[in-house]
């Protein structure tokens, strides 16, 4: 009997396991390099393990081998000039400014003129309805309640227009297509994404959730911006990489600094009408002089009001410790630690309130005070209603019950304040960390829901590459010896997390691993601009160099725009590896004619391949618009696509519009490796699977249409083609 009951039992599960349907984990993890994983293949178990019994190869990736673009394509299954994103910035078509490529900002009506009359009148009735009850036996009972409720009414719709502004900004996406997790949960297979790459604001899963990650800005609507709160600095000023220096001062025994939060759009909006009050008073012939100091006075008044602010106290315990005070959170922080998150509330009016949350890291605290202050990250309990950053709306404050607060930031390490000097290694280290540990903790959690697909995306592979390559690369100028192990640390990490999901699995489940791309080390940096000013193609208004160039003169002051002579430029580059002709009917001052056009890219091409410096080659190849992009979109792709050699990448200061002296630079920065406008054949990705599969040769666009082809589910074509998993082990 015993045994009947056993073997009963045994064949149950045999048979629901042949029939049950097979669950499908996709890890991502940016930038992890498939030439690192094969050295270090010794030291990263889980790896081995799925090399023995599966798959481990190397993956193809888009070119440009840029993240936002290589996830776009990993996520629709098709080539950039259909899925519209080719880098971080694009150039906005018609201008010589360049813009944010993965969502543009678009103002809309917060609440149109139909909604405050509604409002109003609901009061009215609400407030007639209550006076009306205690009224009503009084003589003149009505006529005083309907007097009351309707000034109110009136008193309502009137104020409304300084509680609450106008308008209010809304990300658009610029991505196109559908990526196959939105198509899975239209066909009913419970699908999770987590950290979902260039999906914000969130796409729908219509059976299931998405948590946006990679492409999420701060509250401030940028990419990332940082602050170092000094007692030594005497001025605002920003860097490089688009941070800031802030004073601390000392005041009352204690450190004061001001936190510059969102956007005050009701300041925005009084500032734009005075902008053009101003305009047009100044166009006047009799211009009236007092009326125009008067507006220039406000408007003064009114730039100072533009971002909400908020006051931060800093008291010094001793030289070891500090206490830094923000609204009604009081937190002890040691130097050389990082601070638990603070939770900001910024008012704009009585009627709406911004939140926001930071960590701070003490820098220092003995003669100096220093204090690092991460973007202002978006609070998943409290959203502003404008930001959607997961799918359905409530699942991103679902996952912050659960696993406590997390960083929302789509880029939340600080590899721009180590690159530019404002935060230590050991800041940096720690920080990495943090972020790793809170998004594991949404993996863990998710890992649990019983979904068909999930989806989980983890960046610090990337993050780390990009500062840490220098103690891999013995010829990188910052070489430091002996610490190796730093990266290979992060490995260790990445190979953990593969054996949280492996471990999970039945046997006929998939387990799929796959990177966007690779690295290269960046040791020298090619001022591209120059090098087109010194082969004729490029002119500037004078003869000085154009170098310490920042974020702020790409976007705030257009210094590309002013700096260049137009007239006689045939050729510029913008962003990372991008070459755009100064055509004629394109560009503003277009010079370029089209029989000219093909030409000319011929000759630049021809050009840069043949550069050499010290010997070595420093253009691998270069990729014309129509041979690499094929599509709807291609048009607003460069004209010319830069691959570097080995060891090198476009400058900073070309990316952000600079003309230096010199072409090549040795790279001094602690971002030492790259992958951005180097030859993608030199950066492949890497690809992992628990199962065989039925070719080697896989492209980065093959992934969505396996993993739709694993659920049966049919649809539109893409570029990428199918490949089986084969069931044998
Ligand atoms: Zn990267």
């Amino acid at each position: 009997m015993r045994y009947t009951v056993l073997i009963f039992i045994m064949m149950f599960v045999i048979v629901s396991e042949f029939f049950a349907k097979p669950r499908v984990i996709v890890l991502g993890f940016d930038g992890a390099d498939p030439q690192l994983i094969e050295k270090w293949i010794e030291h990263l178990p889980n790896i081995q393990k799925l090399q023995q019994q599966g798959t481990l190869t190397s993956l193809t990736t888009t070119n440009p081998s840029h993240s936002p673009v290589a996830w776009a394509t990993f996520a629709t299954g098709n080539n950039p000039g259909k899925h519209r994103i080719f880098g971080f910035l694009k150039r906005s078509i018609g201008e010589y400014k360049p813009q944010y490529a993965v969502a543009k900002a678009e103002d809309t009506l917060f609440l149109t003129l139909w909604q405050k009359i509604m409002l109003g009148a609901v009061l009215v009735v609400v407030v007639y309805i209550i006076l009306f009850i205690f009224l009503r036996r009084k003589k003149w009972g009505k006529l005083i309640s309907l007097v009351i409720a309707t000034s109110l009414g009136l008193l309502c719709f009137y104020i409304s227009g300084y509680l609450i502004p106008q308008k209010i900004p809304r990300a658009v996406p610029l991505k196109q297509g559908t990526s196959f997790w939105t198509r899975t949960g239209e066909n009913n297979i419970k699908t999770d994404v987590i950290m979902a790459p260039i999906a914000f604001p969130a796409e729908k899963v219509a059976c299931g959730h998405l948590l946006c990650g990679f492409g999420v800005p701060d509250a401030l609507g940028t990419n990332g911006t940082w602050v170092v709160y000094s007692s030594e600095s005497r001025k605002v000023h920003s860097t490089e990489t688009g941070g800031w220096y802030r004073p601390l001062v000392w005041k009352n025994n204690v450190y004061n600094g001001v936190l510059n939060g969102p956007k005050n759009l009701l300041a925005h909006e009084e500032y734009r009408e005075l902008r053009k009050k101003e305009q047009d008073l100044r166009a006047k012939k009799n211009k009236d002089i007092n009326l125009l100091s008067q507006v220039r006075n406000r408007i003064s008044q009114v730039r100072q009001k533009l971002h909400l602010k908020l006051p931060m106290k800093a008291r010094k315990i001793s030289n070891n410790e500090v206490e830094i005070v923000i609204q009604n959170n009081k937190q002890v922080v040691k130097k050389g630690q990082w601070s638990e998150w603070f939770f900001l509330r910024f008012d704009m009016t009585l009627a709406i309130s911004l939140h926001g949350a930071i960590r701070i890291y003490v820098s220092s605290l003995e003669e100096e005070v220093n204090l690092y202050v991460t973007p202002i990250q978006f609070s998943p309990r409290n959203l502003p209603p404008n930001v959607k950053l997961s799918h359905p709306r409530s699942f991103a404050s679902e996952v912050e019950k659960r696993v406590g607060m997390y960083p929302t930031l789509g880029w939340a390490s600080a590899t721009n304040a180590l690159k530019d000097e404002a935060i230590s290694e050991r800041a940096f280290q720690q920080d990495l960390q943090n972020i790793l540990h809170s998004r594991e903790k949404i993996f863990q959690h998710t890992l649990k829901q019983k979904q068909d697909l999930l989806v989980a995306v983890f960046y610090f592979t990337d993050r780390a590459s990009h500062m840490y390559w220098r103690f891999i690369d013995e010829k990188h100028p910052l070489h430091e010896p002996n610490l190796e192990h730093k990266l290979l640390d992060v490995y260790k990490e990445m190979d953990r997390i593969i054996g949280i999901a492996h471990n999970k699995l039945n046997k006929n489940d998939i387990l799929l691993v796959v990177s966007d791309h690779g690295f290269k080390s960046f040791r020298w940096q090619v001022n591209v601009n120059t090098w087109l000013q010194k082969n004729g193609y490029l002119f500037l208004k004078d003869d000085k160099e154009r170098s310490n160039m920042q974020v702020r003169d790409l976007f705030e002051r257009s210094r590309l725009l002013q700096d260049i002579d137009w007239k006689r430029t045939t050729a510029y580059a913008i962003g990372l590896g991008k070459i755009f002709i100064n055509l004629q009917n394109r560009e503003p001052q277009g010079v370029v004619n089209q029989d000219d056009y093909y030409k000319l890219r011929e000759e630049i091409g021809r050009k840069l391949k043949s550069f050499t410096f010290r010997g070595e080659k420093v253009v691998n190849e270069v990729f014309m618009q129509e041979k690499v992009f094929i599509g709807p979109y291609s048009h607003e792709a460069a004209d010319i696509v830069i691959g570097f050699a080995d060891g090198y990448r476009v400058s900073w200061q070309t990316s952000l519009g600079g003309v230096p002296n010199t072409i090549v630079e040795p790279n001094k920065s602690k971002w030492s490796g790259d992958h951005c406008s180097v030859d993608p054949r030199l950066v492949p990705g890497v690809f992992m699977c628990n199962h065989k599969v039925s070719r080697q040769n896989i492209h980065l666009q093959d992934l969505a249409p396996t993993i739709l082809g694993i659920f049966s589910v049919k649809g539109q074509s893409m570029d990428g083609k199918k490949f089986q998993i084969l069931n044998e082990k």
